[in-house]
């Protein structure tokens, strides 16, 4: 760290509290009575609303219409994690909130992200380790920082959740714009232990941004229960519905 680069922090959170600018999501003048460091006023923050289906696929927590238990791509797909919640949909605020922390660079959305992780982390009973889904290093390089580690930074450092860097991500390309099986050869050999899982770590919650086909989860869920997991479910921020 820059010598001075403490009281150069000192003074932008200074600025920040007395300037705090405007809300990401509808522009209005932020005030004192919002959340300090947030960029989104409250009214935006409440607006937000989690999926509210009552019927939810069991494995990748897409909405159900008229299936039972199951969607139709996971009855066809086998996947190595238990379950995936997906706390809400990604369209709308949503999408735009994780398009800002990405690629906006506005890290400050960090704990307010953390914080719905949390609020869903906290409804459930023998948690086990909370894990991060390592980003891409070509998007790690470029951007200067890991989005999960970040959020799961914020889950250790602000309500206490045990977690762990257990896995690490080799280069490869984008998967954006990529299918399922794609995803899966795309994948192949870039996701690697970092570390093997602590003695008593039999539970893991992946945690990731956006669950799309699954696939990185999945292998993500493979590569731990080889080391020795037993059980690996997924949580992650919102559901890219196809
Ligand atoms: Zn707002
Ligand atoms: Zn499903």
């Amino acid at each position: 760290m820059l010598p001075g680069m403490g009281i150069r922090n000192w003074v932008s959170a200074a600025l920040e509290l007395l300037y705090p600018g405007s809300c990401l999501l509808c522009g209005r003048q932020l005030l004192f009575d919002d959340r300090p460091f947030c960029p989104v006023c409250s009214d935006c923050l409440h607006s937000l609303q989690p999926v509210q289906a009552t019927r939810r696929c069991r494995v990748c927590s897409l909405s159900l219409i008229s299936e039972e238990k199951l969607c139709t791509r996971c009855r066809r797909r086998l996947y190595a994690f238990a379950s995936n919640f997906s706390i809400f949909e990604y369209r709308g605020e949503m999408r735009e909130l994780l398009y800002q922390f990405k690629f906006r660079n506005r890290l400050r959305l960090g704990p307010v992200l953390a914080d719905f992780f949390a609020a869903a982390l906290k409804e459930r009973r023998d948690l086990g380790l909370l894990v991060p889904v390592p980003g891409n290093p070509v998007s790690v390089r470029a951007r200067g920082w890991d989005p999960m580690v970040v959020i799961a930074g914020a889950l250790a450092r602000n309500h206490g959740f045990p977690v762990s860097r257990l896995l690490a991500r080799r280069p490869g390309s984008a998967q954006k714009t990529l299918s399922y099986e794609e995803r899966r050869s795309n994948l192949a050999g870039k996701l690697k232990m970092r570390r093997p899982p602590p003695p008593g770590a039999t539970r893991v919650v992946l945690l990731d941004d956006v669950f799309t086909t699954g696939a990185t989860a999945s292998e993500c869920a493979h590569l731990l229960t080889e080391a020795g997991v037993q059980s690996v479910e997924v949580l992650t921020l919102a559901i890219d519905v196809p």
